[in-house]
């Protein structure tokens, strides 16, 4: 991906900054009274690694997270606030890890303490939150009918949407690109992050795991548990609470599975 955005931006404003172990310390209270299961898979620099999850007796089950990167405060402010809201779609199951580099976010820093870059950690896995991640997700074997990263990006100006969907299945990115549009202009033009844009705020990177040799979290998923998988970038350069809206509603949006649509045909 870009080589100046994988710099990150390494420093955050005062109005993005909060208490990481306060956040850590109430999101297994929040999770409960919303019918998750929190869970400790980990610890890092002494705060919890947490992962939520809540059956139900269908069998689609979405994967959520944020955080993998810590000068991006807002992913995992926006999933504080969907358990908080108890708005986490209650008709699929899910899967949810609300603060995957909590030492990072406690610095302000893309990487984690020790300087690792975790999203392109998931193959050689050097950082003791890639493999306990790993491990996890190895363990529970789950299948998931799609996932779904917050991310912010320090250099768009708009938000924007990466996706895999190689089977071509039904899909949200037509109702995740128009929640996004909601909030603001997309990330327009011929390119994004040094890839060529499919479309408005839309970028298909290619899908094959073996093309990569870092990698990140997502082609990491879907080489094993989905099918399907979405990033979300929001601009670092919005206020910090447009951008946790954006992202709420962006995974709102995202588990109205009757509104997913087919594509057209090839
Ligand atoms: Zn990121």
């Amino acid at each position: 991906m870009g080589s100046n955005r994988d710099l990150g931006r390494n420093e955050l404003r005062e109005e993005e900054r909060y208490a990481i172990a306060d956040f850590l310390d109430g999101i297994p209270a929040l999770a409960e009274s919303a019918g998750f299961s929190p869970r400790v898979y980990g610890e890092i620099d002494g705060h919890p690694l947490l992962c939520l999850t809540r059956e139900t007796d269908r069998p689609e089950v979405l994967y959520l997270s944020a955080g993998i990167h810590g000068d991006e405060p807002a992913g995992p402010k926006a999933i504080e606030q969907l358990l908080r809201e108890r708005a986490l779609r209650e008709e699929v199951g899910w899967v949810v890890f609300p603060l995957l580099n909590p030492g990072g976010l406690r610095r302000g820093s893309r990487e984690n303490p020790e300087g690792i870059d975790l999203n392109r950690d998931y193959q050689v896995q050097r950082a003791a939150e890639t493999r306990a991640h790993r491990a996890l997700l190895e363990a529970e074997d789950w299948s998931l009918a799609a996932s779904l990263a917050l991310h912010e990006d320090w250099e768009a100006r708009g938000p924007y949407l990466y996706e895999h969907n190689p089977d071509r299945q039904p899909h949200p990115c037509r109702l995740l690109l128009e929640t996004l549009g909601a909030h603001g202009p997309v990330e327009d033009g011929p390119e994004i992050d040094g890839w060529p844009t499919a479309g408005p705020g839309l970028i298909h990177p290619p899908s094959e795991i073996e093309l990569r040799t870092e990698w990140p979290e997502q082609l990491f998923l879907l080489s094993r548990f989905t099918r399907m998988s979405y990033t979300l970038e929001t601009p670092s350069a919005l206020p910090f609470l447009r951008r946790v809206a954006c992202a709420a509603d962006c995974v709102r949006s995202f588990a109205c599975l009757h509104r997913w649509e087919s594509p057209p045909a090839a």
